[in-house]
């Protein structure tokens, strides 16, 4: 098979890289190169911003009905094209068919979200406030604004972010991840199909090289990023010091609280489908697994049962539950935490390393490691693949704190049949997503996403109503039409009577 050379999407057409440097796309099942994806340069980036600031002085000034009637044939073409967006993310991420579609599905209700604009984006009236003067508020859009994008989601990701942008009016460049950059792609000529203008969506692939371009470029009003946590902290950072708005959201350590009382086998299976659907790699994945008390032994005999069973295999194969880690360096990676983990004392129950695949893809079995210490690499560290560690603690409140003495805060969930204890421990985490008997608690597109600690940078949440926000100015406008008219001069500072 020969490997396919990307271009990017600027104004509205392909455009081939012209930097000279490419990167490998490889199908993570087989491990062959499959694409050739262009790494813009810093003057390339330039470019694709001005083009998008020329259509942005045209899309400010669209209406927003016409605007939500894009976002409305957007989604129809998206859900008529579900199969071959989740093929495209199958094809350069792994993970299997049926989980692929579902991430689009997810994207999609942020598409759905947007469709409400015309009630989203009412601003405020008062009539009379004061003597014959009204007062409103509007919401404007910002300009260009930037996407830079993780692997893990390479259609979800940017689809929590581009509806809301445009629909606000803003004009978008996204930079998706080089590992699997086909899907933005298909997104691009999607947008195009449903009547978007020229150039208010742009897509330019590349490395640090194309983010740092867009970090310091003066037209970009903001950036949203999702990704790891060093570079989260290096986006926001940068992305303000250039006096950009950014909301930079980073990595992750899941934990999942098991109590005594918990229906044994809902939290197993809860567990496992958690810590191994998409190989680990989701930034809500349940990582570690802290048992209370004595449920900790029952619970880890149900857990690695249920892990034994787990079908591993191609992701385009129906019979997998389980596909590949995205690159080799990624898998060998991960698979290193497991004699680390060995060396520090803790006791390696399943090792996925054991299980054996034919050929040469990215494939590794699951693992389990009990007797996990908080000071152990596979505790601190975000592996990011189907590693689960189990922590065992006294009772409610060590299990509570071993949440504040973690660094990262994105999600974290409760089983357990006690409804007072769910309810403190809501109260009482500081992370930013919780779920109670729900394992992923991944909020709907009416809600916004976003973790506490270093799991995010900025002020803002991604999409919903907090995405609408960070994609928006307010403006308050103080009106009089006197009638008859009345003036007088009155230095005094200005009162409502
Ligand atoms: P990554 O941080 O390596 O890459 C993310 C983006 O940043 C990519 O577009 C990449 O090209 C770019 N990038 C990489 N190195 C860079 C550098 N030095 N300078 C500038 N840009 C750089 O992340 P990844 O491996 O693609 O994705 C996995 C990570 O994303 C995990 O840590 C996961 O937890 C996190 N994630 C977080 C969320 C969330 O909502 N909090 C969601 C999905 C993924």
């Amino acid at each position: 098979m020969t490997a396919t050379t990307l271009s990017h999407w600027i104004g509205g057409s392909l455009q081939p890289g012209g930097s000279g440097r490419s990167g490998d796309v490889f199908d993570p099942a087989t491990g062959a190169v499959t694409a050739s994806v262009p790494l813009a340069s810093a003057s390339e980036v330039d470019g694709a911003v001005a083009v998008a600031a020329d259509a942005f002085a045209t899309w400010r000034n669209v209406s927003i009905a016409r605007r939500t009637e894009i976002m409305f044939r957007f989604r129809e073409l998206l859900v008529a094209n579900k199969g071959d967006l989740a093929a495209a993310i199958t094809a350069e991420h792994g993970k299997v068919l049926s989980d692929a579609a579902g991430e689009v599905q997810r994207g999609i209700e942020n598409v759905e979200f947007a469709c409400g604009a015309p009630n989203l984006l009412k601003g405020g009236f008062s009539h009379q406030i004061s003597t014959g003067v009204d007062v409103s508020s509007i919401l404007q859009p910002l300009g260009v604004v930037a996407g830079i994008t993780p692997f893990n989601f390479p259609t979800m990701v940017p689809l929590w972010m581009i509806p809301n942008a445009l629909v606000c009016g803003n004009a978008f460049i996204l930079k998706p991840s080089e590992k699997d950059p086909s899907a933005s792609m298909l997104l691009a000529g999607l947008l195009a199909e449903a009547g978007l203008p020229d150039g208010v969506f742009n897509v330019v692939h590349g490395d640090k090289e194309a983010v740092d371009a867009l970090l310091v470029n003066p037209s970009v009003q903001a950036v949203s990023f999702v990704g790891s946590t060093p570079i989260a902290r290096y986006i926001y950072e940068t992305g303000t010091a250039n006096g950009k708005r950014v909301q930079a959201l980073g990595g992750a350590k899941n934990h999942m609280i098991v109590l005594p009382d918990a229906d044994l086998d809902m939290a197993a299976d809860a567990v496992v489908s958690a810590a191994y659907g998409s190989a680990g790699e989701r930034c809500m994945a349940v990582s570690v697994v802290v048992a209370v008390g004595d449920v900790a032994d029952p619970l880890l005999a149900a857990v690695t049962e249920r892990a034994k069973a787990v079908r591993i295999g191609p992701g385009t194969d129906p019979a997998s539950e389980m596909g590949p880690l995205v690159t080799r360096e990624h898998r060998d990676k991960v698979a290193g935490y497991l004699p680390a983990a060995a060396a520090a004392g803790a006791r390696v129950v399943l090792d996925g390393r054991d299980q054996t695949f034919d050929g040469d893809g990215f494939f590794l079995g699951v693992s389990i490691i009990d007797g996990v210490t908080t000071d152990m690499s596979c505790y601190t560290d975000e592996i990011f693949g189907p590693v689960l560690a189990v922590l065992r603690v006294a009772d409610f409140d060590a299990a509570v704190q071993v949440l504040h003495d973690n660094q990262f805060g994105n999600g974290t969930a409760i089983f357990t049949r006690d409804g007072g204890a769910a309810r403190r421990f809501v109260d009482q985490v500081p992370v930013g997503m919780v779920g109670v008997n729900v394992p992923i608690p991944v909020p709907v597109a009416a809600f916004s996403f976003g973790g506490w600690g270093d799991s995010l940078f900025g002020d803002s949440h991604m999409y919903g109503p907090e995405g609408l926000h960070f994609y928006t100015r307010s403006k308050v406008v103080t009106t009089r039409w006197p009638d008859p008219a009345t003036s007088a001069v009155d230095l005094g500072f200005p009162q409502n009577l």
